[in-house]
């Protein structure tokens, strides 16, 4: 068998095509333009690139784009002030702080002193609690953008067996409780399990979000399954020492060859993710304008 390729690169094209056009009638009947507020502190080198590539793609659909550069040593007092200005500023929909943070930061005091429904990272504990509860929320773009991708291979999700390899707070634990949401019976497994390769192997979907290059081999994967391969790892490319590579958690070349649906590494989940933080923005601002809000864009 040969799976059929997930696009995410052509997927997340079509949600921001759909986030455009909607961007467009919000400010043509309501005079609204949804702003989203990026803060990044410091200079680590794939947070600045992470944050030029959210702000190029948050304009080009049409939003505002607020950027906030601060000092590595900026203190978490100064932080928290600019987080509570973006709080009230009503051109503001939604509030991105780029993790990580220097050590020197509470994170978690930081992000649960976002006003949650400008939380487009829905990583504050409101979220994480009205997400677990089947309530309205924002929802995390990686794990969002999963799920919008196995509703349009699958269309409906209901009764199938989801195995989730990652438990991080990010991607693993939500991407659960979405799957969950869906109706899945979903099994979260982590460094800790008991014979992966098994559990792996009972999965209509697997999803893969771990960190370690090419873990997860073709004869862990069920014949017919689909599979979403969240890693982002840089390796040695194989045929030039002097190259680096960008690889998935799963070895593409075996899984493919058994499972039913398969996205790649690049061009998978990651494009997903911005697409999913500029719809949570979308989301953000409509909600915040009491108009109804974008269908096929959230939970
Ligand atoms: P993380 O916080 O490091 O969590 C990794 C999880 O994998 C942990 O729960 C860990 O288990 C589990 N794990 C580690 N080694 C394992 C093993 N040998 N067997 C089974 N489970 C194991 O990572 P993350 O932030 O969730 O990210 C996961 C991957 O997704 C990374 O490659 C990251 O770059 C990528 N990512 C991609 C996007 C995107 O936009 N596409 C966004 C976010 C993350 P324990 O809890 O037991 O330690």
């Amino acid at each position: 068998m040969s799976a059929t390729i997930i696009d995410g690169k052509a997927f997340a094209a079509k949600v921001r095509a759909q986030v455009a056009e909607h961007v467009a009638r919000l400010k043509e009947e309501n005079g609204i333009t949804p702003g989203l507020a990026v803060v990044l502190v410091g200079e680590d080198p794939a947070s600045q690139v992470y944050v030029r590539s959210k702000g190029k793609q948050t304009v080009e659909v049409g939003m505002n784009s607020y950027e906030h550069k601060l000092e590595a040593d900026t203190s978490e007092a100064d932080l928290l002030a600019l987080i509570a200005r973006l709080n009230n500023d009503p051109s503001v929909h939604g509030i991105l702080v780029q993790l990580p943070l220097p050590g020197h930061l509470n994170s978690d005091l930081v992000i649960n002193s976002i006003d949650p429904a400008k939380d487009v990272d829905g990583f504050h504990i409101s979220n994480v609690g009205l997400l677990g509860t089947g309530q309205k929320s924002m929802v995390p773009c990686t794990p969002l953008g999963c799920l919008m991708m196995l509703r349009d291979h699958h269309g409906s999700l209901s009764g199938m067996n989801a195995v989730v390899v990652g438990r991080s707070n990010i991607v693993g634990k939500p991407m659960a409780q979405l799957l969950l949401g869906d109706s899945c019976t979903v099994t979260i497994a982590h460094s800790r399990t008991r014979d992966l390769g098994a559990v792996c192997r009972g999965a209509d979907i697997l999803v893969a979000a771990v960190g370690r290059p090419e873990m997860i081999p073709g004869d862990w994967v069920k014949p017919g399954a689909t599979v979403i391969d969240v890693g982002i790892n840089r390796i040695q490319h194989p045929e030039n020492p002097e190259k680096t590579k960008l690889v998935g958690d799963v070895d593409y070349a075996s899984c493919a060859e058994v499972a039913g649906a398969i996205t790649p590494v690049p061009g998978g989940v990651g494009p997903m993710t911005i697409a999913c933080l500029l719809a949570n923005t979308l989301t953000a601002c409509c909600r915040a304008n009491g108009l109804a809000e974008p269908e096929g864009l959230t939970a």
